[in-house]
């Protein structure tokens, strides 16, 4: 049997191996000329880890990954807001891992069968009978998943009245510093934007911020992040004063709403294709690897790719739109910035007992294969 996958992200890759130690004859199609990520960091949480073990790659990742959580949320000026017994979440859950991005594409792009990779091949459209239109020609498969990230080609062509991804109403700027030791990482919430960080485990330092802004707002890059957050707690001015001018990328934050199924005749979208969403759980990706192994999974245990597909959205569909869900609402109560709105957000954080904290993350973080 054989699969297209369109998309060499991590989702798309992730699936490529996934299919493969299924026994599918796959072919990934990826419209850039190289399978890359950008710079930027990427947490791991331990449900994407349970993903990655099921496919034999878990400890590959761990091997290039500081496991370590962040230790909380503080304001502004440093004082904390809530506090993360970081013992306590991974005796709870297990350990998260903090990657580089480019070592998780490494690792996935090595885990796939060789000669499956199809680099600058971008797709046009596709059928729900697995016809495949690209810049090479036609292809055609027994099953076609699209892994082809928010934007997707496939979602548009196979459902052209499904929703389109909506603004957030903040942009985003990632940023991965030189080499600096920072005591731990955090996340900081003031009024309309926050600022994140965490140590990677070659000594450098992912950073990250959001800022309520109109959509398409243009930024100048570092200038406008040590205008806005340079007068804001240690590290954060000294992380900045690491960073070079062209380490900073800047997105607008988009996500999908929720889509009535994942699937379609032999179609079945996965990841971002399928369920977008804003990065404020650090979920995305490692729901794009749960999709993938479920996915394999369940092709596997089943006599036809229709019944598989099937019981992919039934596994898939309520799973990733809740965390969608959970994400969006943390994003919003995070981007306040009415002062009344952001004193009473404050005390209610520094109130909120750590048992809540770990009930709210515990339908996301216990999820096995
Ligand atoms: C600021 C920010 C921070 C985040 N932090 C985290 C985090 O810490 N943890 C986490 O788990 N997630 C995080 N995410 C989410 C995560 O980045 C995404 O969910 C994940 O990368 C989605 O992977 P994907 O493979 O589905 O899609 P993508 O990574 O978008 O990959 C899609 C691929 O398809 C290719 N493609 C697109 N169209 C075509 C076409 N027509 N033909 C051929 N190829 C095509 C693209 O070139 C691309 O390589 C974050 C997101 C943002 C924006």
């Amino acid at each position: 049997m054989k699969a297209i996958i369109i998309g060499g992200g991590i989702g798309g890759l992730c699936a490529a191996t996934a299919l493969a130690q299924r026994g599918w004859d796959v072919e990934v199609l990826e419209r850039a000329a190289q399978f890359t990520e950008v710079g930027a960091g990427l947490s791991l949480w331990p449900n994407a880890l349970r993903a990655l073990d099921a496919l034999g790659l878990g400890d590959s990742i761990r091997e290039r990954a500081l496991m370590s959580a962040q230790a909380g949320i503080r304001t502004a000026s440093g004082s904390w807001l809530s506090r993360t017994d970081t013992d306590e979440l991974e005796r709870r859950f297990g350990r998260l891992a903090m990657v580089h991005r480019a070592d998780i594409l490494d690792i996935l792009s090595a885990a796939a069968p060789s000669g499956s990779l199809r680099a600058g091949v971008t797709v046009h459209e596709v059928q729900p009978d697995g016809t495949v239109l690209h810049t090479d020609g036609v292809s055609t498969a027994d099953l076609v998943v699209a892994a082809d990230g928010i934007h997707s080609i496939v979602r548009r062509s196979v459902w052209p009245d499904a929703p389109s991804p909506r603004y957030a109403g903040y942009t985003a700027w990632r940023m991965v510093t030189e080499p600096m030791p920072i005591d731990e990482g955090v996340e900081s919430w003031g009024r309309g934007q926050r600022v994140g960080y965490a140590q990677l485990p070659d000594g450098r330092v992912y950073c990250y911020a959001t800022a309520s802004a109109p959509e398409g707002t243009s930024s100048t890059g570092l200038a406008e992040l040590r205008q806005r957050f340079g007068d804001w707690h240690e590290p954060i001015p000294a992380l900045l004063d690491a960073t070079a001018d062209d380490a900073v990328l800047h997105h607008d934050i988009h996500a999908l709403p929720p889509l009535t199924t994942y699937v379609s005749d032999k179609i079945a979208l996965l990841g971002d294709a399928a369920h977008a969403m804003t990065p404020n759980l650090g979920q995305g990706a490692c729901q794009a690897l749960e999709d993938a192994v479920v996915l394999a999974g369940l092709l596997a245990g089943s006599d036809s790719v229709a019944s598989a597909l099937k019981e992919y959205d039934h596994a898939r569909r309520p799973r990733t739109q809740m965390i969608a869900r959970s994400a969006d609402r943390i994003g919003s109560v995070g981007q306040w910035s009415s002062p009344p709105a952001v004193v009473l957000r404050n005390a209610a954080m520094r109130l909120a007992p750590a048992s809540s904290f770990y009930r709210s993350l515990a339908p996301i973080l216990n999820w096995s294969v």
